[in-house]
């Protein structure tokens, strides 16, 4: 069958127009103009995409579109030869807070799959490159470097945690072991051997002791050990020289060398911010966190308590809190009479950080010293786990926010990242460095990182390399080199989101499609609107129909198909005034063709920026 080369539209009714029939050539750009209220976004958006989604949804099984409800038919008779339709409009993406231009663009996708493939470990203690082995490797490395030698091979059991870890001793123990290494030190395996409970340990499984010489049997059993080692021990071990007490540490996967922090073999995920394997655990990946301010939860230390002066807790009333705040002061010696200014230091730490304590104290009414005590879990920390909590009311968290300061991760320092996520290099960079350049320059970092990676490496890179540096051209090609990566995507306006929906439609390489925008041109200079255009020509050519809803003179100019709606706003337009290409257009004498020809002018809304797409000329 041939392809339809119109879009037939047959008696259009919605809103202001007026029973309307047209073709809309395939394949092509076109341009729906007209004045502000004439009806093109009623025939652009309200019935063409309206009609593209509601054919859409009735492709789901019945059971899906229970869910998603149908969706009214637009008032028109008939829609012919339409394509699936996506509508690109001047609406921000994503208004989540984990949302990026990275993410929404899959970019970040790439470049995380690129840093776990080629990027090169260095360890965040000492900065040193990670050495990752195969046993085999190790094997011959501890025959080189140990020759002559008696050594300890140990597995890592528990690394700096608090425990007595009897039953664990007892368990190494049945599985046939003698020795295991705590805190340093090599001891039997006892019966009730244990360690203290309050302080933390390091403990290591001695896995063999054995001479290193290059002889079969002892590669053999060496080899055993290796294995036994990584295996106890999740693919880490040690070896300790008899006449030293210094390990030296070996990993299948990536180890300091020196001071033997390992790294779990990298996935994409550990380069998520929203994956718990790569986000900053301090900020769960947002990059910013709330704290709580103690200046906003006393802000005025001429107040006493009682005159509330601890604003959350307000004015003194006959509750809970208030008997423990006078429990506080009984044992810290104010009232909570006396301004805040003059409560002694260890009493506000208490009142805002918790702390419990029982006493005694003389009552002088009963002339004998009474019991006393308090456990208050602390003002600032009530409102911390309360901004914390999960399950808790939007008005709750918004008094939570009234005291606190949303700052910077401290730890990532905004980067949304673990410590070990940015000590992955590709080219000297971590992937924070990199998304925190703008595209540009990104791009020519992207595009010069062949000549900066190993042999090896590039052939697993190559083709992630690629598709970044399409992604990127992209972006550029619309005119956003300034962005970069990082910029959360709730910030950007909405002609920023528009375009970047536009290079990502691009980037999709879908045909076949009818693509719906309004305006994109708003807010763009000149020099970027020809490459807005240009990317707009590049989705026809490649096989897609582009519906623009637009009144910028260039695009019109350059567009292959023009139609002109009105003659004015609301019950006065809803009618085509005429339609064709742009030089048959120049000809007539409509007011469009006279602003084509640049004999009038047509007012602009001067916040053309942040227009409704209803209320633009
Ligand atoms: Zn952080």
């Amino acid at each position: 069958m041939k392809a339809e080369q119109h879009i037939e539209v047959l008696g259009a009714r919605v809103h202001n127009l007026k029973d309307i029939d047209l073709k809309i050539p395939r394949n092509k750009l076109v341009v729906i103009t007209g004045l502000s209220g004439s009806g093109k976004s009623s025939l652009a958006f309200d019935t063409i995409y309206a009609e593209g989604q509601r054919r859409y949804i009735e492709t789901f099984s019945a059971y899906a579109r229970q869910f998603l409800g149908n969706l009214e038919r637009p008032d028109v008779d008939k829609i012919e030869g339409l394509s699936p339709v996506i509508a690109i409009e001047q609406k921000t993406t994503s208004r989540s807070p984990r949302s990026t231009v990275g993410t929404i663009t899959e970019i970040y996708d790439f470049l995380r799959l690129l840093f776990a493939r080629a990027g090169t470990a260095y360890s965040y203690k000492t900065g040193e490159k990670m050495v990752s082995y195969t046993d085999e490797q190790i094997l011959n490395k501890i025959l080189d470097d140990f020759k002559g030698k008696s050594v300890n091979i140990l597995a890592p059991k528990i690394r700096s945690r608090k425990g007595h870890y009897r039953e664990l001793f007892e368990q190494i123990g049945k599985q046939g072991f003698v020795k295991v290494r705590i805190d340093g030190e090599i001891k039997d395996i006892v019966k009730g051997l244990k360690v203290d409970r309050y302080k933390t340990h390091d403990i290591e499984i001695v896995v063999d002791r054995l001479r290193i010489e290059d002889k079969t049997s002892v590669r053999r059993r060496l080899f055993d050990s290796i294995k036994t080692a990584m295996k106890l021990g999740q693919n880490t071990m040690l070896l300790i020289p008899k006449d030293q007490t210094t390990p030296v540490y070996f990993s299948r996967e990536l180890m300091c060398p020196t001071t033997g922090i390992a790294y779990p073999k990298p996935e994409p995920n550990s380069f998520s911010f929203n994956s718990p394997k790569g986000a900053c655990p301090d900020c769960n990946g947002l990059g910013q966190k709330y704290v709580v301010n103690p200046d906003k939860i006393i802000p005025n230390k001429n107040l006493s308590v009682n005159q509330g002066g601890i604003e959350p807790h307000g004015k003194s009333k006959k509750n809970w809190v208030f008997k423990q705040l006078k429990e506080i002061a009984l044992h810290h010696g104010f009232k909570l009479t006396d301004p805040i200014k003059d409560i002694p230091q260890e009493a506000i730490e208490v009142i805002l950080y918790g702390g419990k304590a029982s006493f005694k104290h003389y009552n002088e009414t009963m002339k004998m010293d009474i019991e006393h005590r308090y456990d208050f879990e602390g003002v600032a920390n009530f409102i911390e786990k309360t901004y914390h909590a999960k399950q808790i009311s939007t008005s709750l968290k918004r008094w939570a926010k009234k005291y606190m300061d949303h700052i910077l991760c401290p730890s990532c320092k905004g980067s949304r990242l673990k410590k070990m996520a940015l000590h992955f290099k590709v080219d000297n960079y971590n992937i924070s460095e990199l998304v925190d350049k703008d595209i540009l320059a990104l791009f020519d970092i992207i595009k010069d990182l062949p000549n900066h990676l190993s042999a090896s490496k590039l052939k697993i890179a190559d083709e992630i390399i690629k598709e970044i540096k399409t992604r990127l051209q992209f972006l550029i090609d619309v005119g956003l080199t300034y962005l970069n990566l990082n910029r959360g995507s709730k910030t950007l306006s909405g002609g920023e989101a528009q375009r970047i929906r536009i290079a990502t439609q691009i980037g999709s390489q879908l045909v076949g499609v009818l693509y719906i925008l309004d305006e994109p041109s708003i807010g763009l200079h000149q020099r970027d609107n020809e490459k807005l255009t240009n990317s707009l020509k590049y989705l026809r050519d490649i096989g897609n129909s582009i519906i623009v809803v637009e009144h910028d003179k260039d695009m019109m100019i350059s567009a292959d198909h023009i139609i002109d709606i009105g003659p004015f706003a609301g019950k006065n337009g809803g009618e085509i005034i005429s339609q064709g290409p742009p030089n048959e257009i120049l000809k007539q004498h409509t007011e469009t063709a006279q602003y084509l020809n640049g004999k009038k002018e047509i007012e602009v809304p001067k916040n053309a920026g942040e227009v409704m797409p209803s209320i633009y000329i």
